[in-house]
């Protein structure tokens, strides 16, 4: 056994692991299949002690880490080669106060975890798509999900939190207590330390009316210009999603269009039931060729797409916000969605505005106030031989909607390391924001320990 094995068997509660181990090749792996990264040894935490420990052990080790929370980072941020990975994943307890209105994660939670405790209330918080996602990275990062337009971002839906800094001290941040740093964790990543718990905002939610409609790829032209037209004025209850995929071989598809490029409209309506089946019907009467938005549980709503995001496969993502769902944007979509060689590739187009718009720009990190939509370009594929070709393809589109696009982009949709630079980061934030960020960084990690992350440089 190592030193370091030897000094986290001394101080650690919870598992390491270490590469002759036979669980290595399990616990390594992380959601993205092309990240291949081969840590030393991975530190899955049991308790908030465990995190202090492994932060100490680890800087004190002299090793790089990365910090791991849901592991759904497409850019492979939560692990390292030659480095630890400090897995919060065992800490999955979410608890309600159902009076208070608020929810405790710890942050190995998913929102699977997350959604089951706080639905048994009747109550939820704005969370991802996919029930797999960690709450930790996509809150901290944003967090656009099917509640946002009526209750806002995941990440402003987060009302405090408790952080382990890079000396291994720990901090509370809400509006009351270092409200700078609540600032910096609404968007601004994981560059200030692991947080080990976080708190949220509940809001009443039980069953929504929720799906998607088909249509065949030949009508994308006039059914996203008509639900362009209709969602600007969609009431604040309606969070929609438009895309462009391969229809899936499910029993609601019909045959003829089972494995064509098609256009899906997804969403929730989170307000007054017949309200919602009023509005949805401009969209009907476009006359989808699959249409099963119904009523269902806001949980089950939110395991809905699960099966169309498995762990292990390839994927390259890259994002960007738009002011308008203009004509160009919707031309460049259609032709390059229809020519995506993969199958399992997809084109979101996720309407913003509602809540998110209303929070200030300067009151959040997140950087996507403005924008009416966030789009993600979603390539996955499984043969690695193919790896060039899909992520081209990606490339291409993300250049062609470049010009169309808002300057700031999504750092939670950024596949890209950023390398020597901080760039892409400094970008995706804005100039503004970024240096705010940075003096934050100086203050609570100035050495940039924490740095497998859409880095934040400390400002000097
Ligand atoms: C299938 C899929 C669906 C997605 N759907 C959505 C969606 O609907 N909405 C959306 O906004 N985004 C979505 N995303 C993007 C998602 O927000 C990011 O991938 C996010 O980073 C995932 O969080 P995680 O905890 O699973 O990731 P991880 O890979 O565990 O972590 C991501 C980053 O956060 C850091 N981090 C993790 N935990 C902590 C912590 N406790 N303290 C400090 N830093 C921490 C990590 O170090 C890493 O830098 C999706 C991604 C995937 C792969």
């Amino acid at each position: 056994m190592t030193d370091l094995a030897n000094s986290f068997a001394a101080h650690f509660v919870g598992t390491a692991i270490v590469p002759d181990d036979e669980r290595y090749e399990t616990a390594r792996a992380v959601w993205n299949g092309t990240v291949e990264a081969r840590p030393v040894l991975i530190a899955q935490c049991r308790t908030v002690e465990d995190i202090v420990a492994a932060v100490n052990l680890t800087r004190d080790a002299g090793l790089p880490f990365a910090v791991r929370g849901g592991g759904h980072s497409v850019a492979g941020l939560s692990t390292c080669d030659g480095g630890v990975v400090i897995d919060l994943s065992p800490m999955r307890a979410v608890a309600v106060d159902s009076t208070r209105g608020v929810a405790t994660a710890e942050p190995g939670a998913t929102w699977g975890d997350y959604d089951a405790a706080t639905g048994q209330h009747g109550l939820a918080s704005t969370g991802g798509l996919i029930s797999t996602t960690g709450v930790a990275g996509l809150t901290l990062g944003g967090g656009i999900g099917w509640l946002q337009r009526r209750h806002g971002l995941a990440c402003d839906n987060l009302i405090g939190a408790e952080l382990i800094t890079a000396e291994g001290a720990t901090v509370r941040a809400s509006q009351s207590e270092r409200p700078d740093l609540l600032w910096g964790l609404r968007g601004g990543g994981g560059n200030f330390g692991i947080v080990s718990r976080f708190e949220f905002s509940l809001h009443p939610v039980t069953t929504v009316l929720g799906g998607l409609m088909l249509f065949p790829i030949d009508q994308g032209p006039d059914v996203l210009r008509a639900f362009r037209d209709w969602a600007a004025d969609l009431p604040d209850e309606g969070s929609m999603l438009a895309a462009v995929l391969t229809a899936p071989p499910e029993p609601f598809v019909p045959s003829h269009l089972v494995g064509q490029k098609a256009v899906a409209i997804l969403g929730c309506w989170c307000g007054d039931l017949e309200d919602g089946a009023t509005a949805l019907e401009p969209l009907r009467r476009l006359k989808p060729a699959a249409d099963v938005f119904g009523p269902m549980p806001y949980p089950e709503l939110q395991r809905m797409l699960d099966a169309g995001a498995p762990a292990g496969l390839r994927n390259y993502f890259r994002g960007g916000y738009l002011s308008e769902l203009s004509d160009d944007v919707i031309d460049v979509v259609l032709e390059q969605g229809a020519a995506m060689p993969s199958p399992m590739s997809q084109i979101h187009l996720h309407q913003m505005g509602g809540a998110v718009g209303r929070v200030g720009v300067d009151a959040t990190a997140f950087s996507g106030r403005a924008s009416s939509y966030t789009y993600n370009l979603v390539s996955t594929w499984t043969d690695a031989a193919e790896d060039t070709v899909h992520i081209a393809g990606n490339r291409r589109l993300a250049a062609a909607l470049g010009p169309l696009s808002l300057p700031s982009t999504y750092v939670n949709f950024l596949t890209d390391a950023p390398g020597d630079t901080d760039t892409p980061v400094r970008a995706a934030y804005g100039d503004d924001v970024y240096e705010r960020l940075a003096r934050l960084k100086r203050e609570f990690d100035p050495t940039n320990l924490f740095r497998a992350n859409h880095n934040v440089r400390p400002a000097r």
